[in-house]
């Protein structure tokens, strides 16, 4: 799916993307095979560069199905070449087809070792892939350790302390993402202090309403929230977000694919940026949820009104907010400013 060139040519940021959530069709087969691993016949039916998943009529079923699909095809990621091969495939896509100059990528250490691979193995892999990438595009990538909510609390302590024992210079954040009813924000909170990393985020008013995200904020201290969508429920917190200068990491397709709302007219996306918040995008689980960082962009122009201005906006807020060293922003902010937008 190529974007329209006056959509390609805006310089682009994903804030919010999970690593195997980037993982292709292609890629799956490929490293299926490399590893002899024999894929579920449903996952790979739909046509192109995304995943089959069944849709069961619950209220979770969207997320259910999607989770299932998410397991399957991460299932085939065995070692320190897969991860590398994920990597520089997410990066050189999206800087040559979409013009990503920044990637901030969620890792979580739990995927790694289900993958047989040390933290520092992973890392180590995901660097190779990333400088691959950067040196054939000139893409940055940053990377947030991040913790899996539904595998509880002392899981998560475990990748805050993996976290600080391993310090690396590409994992500047420490987040939290998965089923965000499961446990309280509270306890989590050792995992967040563990890791050493001031910068934070974490997965909030998504699955869950206005309560999670003003939970989030006060308990963890942080400014950027992944998705904050549902915050759009709540006028006083609304308010409140303002006056922290808030900063939604905003997944449209995501949110449509899982339901959470049911006609792009009941997307907070432009509502959030005309109130001030200090929007970015993400692509989340790209392939999954058919989309990328420049089809997020060409939505937020096509079905939220945005200006090329404004897109250029989004990305400027995304390398001010991104959890990276000031020389690195700089250089990242210089490229945006470069664009001129046609009108
Ligand atoms: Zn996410």
């Amino acid at each position: 799916m190529r974007l329209p060139e006056h959509i390609r040519r805006v310089p682009k940021a994903d804030l919010h993307v999970h690593l195997e959530g980037t993982i292709t069709p292609d890629l799956v087969k490929r490293i299926a095979h490399r590893n002899k691993i024999k894929l579920p016949d449903e996952l790979l039916k739909r046509e192109g560069q995304t995943f089959q998943w069944k849709e069961d009529p619950t209220p979770l079923g969207s997320l259910r199905g999607f989770l299932q699909a998410y397991d399957d095809a991460t299932k085939v990621l065995r070692g320190a070449q897969d991860y590398t091969d994920l990597t520089y495939d997410y990066l050189k896509r999206s800087a040559e087809e979409e013009n990503c100059i920044y990637a901030e990528i969620m890792v979580s250490a739990d995927h790694g070792a289900m993958a047989k691979l040390s933290w520092p193995d992973m890392l180590a892999a995901i660097t190779r892939g990333y400088e691959k990438a950067k040196a054939e595009t000139g893409i940055e990538m940053r990377l947030i350790s991040t913790c899996v909510r539904h595998y509880g609390p002392e899981g998560a302590l475990k990748v805050g302390e993996l976290t600080r024992a391993h310090p690396h210079p590409l994992v500047t954040g420490f987040g939290m993402a998965g089923d965000e009813t499961a446990f309280k924000i509270a306890d989590f909170l050792p995992a967040y202090e563990a890791s050493g990393l001031k910068n934070r985020t974490a997965h909030a008013g998504e699955a869950t309403g206005p309560a999670t995200v003003r939970e989030a904020r006060d308990v963890l201290k942080i400014r950027r929230f992944g998705h904050m969508v549902r915050a759009i429920e709540d006028s006083a917190l609304m308010d409140e977000q303002k006056a922290i200068n808030a900063v939604p990491e905003v997944c449209v397709s995501s949110n449509m694919a899982l339901k959470v709302f049911t006609d792009y007219r009941k997307h907070p996306l432009r509502k959030f940026f005309d109130a001030g918040l200090k929007v970015v995008l993400g692509s989340d689980d790209p392939t999954f949820f058919r989309t990328s960082i420049g089809r997020e962009y060409q939505i937020a122009q096509e079905k939220f009104a945005f200006t090329e201005k404004e897109l250029a906006k989004l990305t400027r807020n995304a390398i001010e907010e991104a959890f990276i060293d000031e020389p690195t922003r700089a250089k990242l902010l210089q490229r945006v400013d470069a664009f001129k937008a046609a009108a």
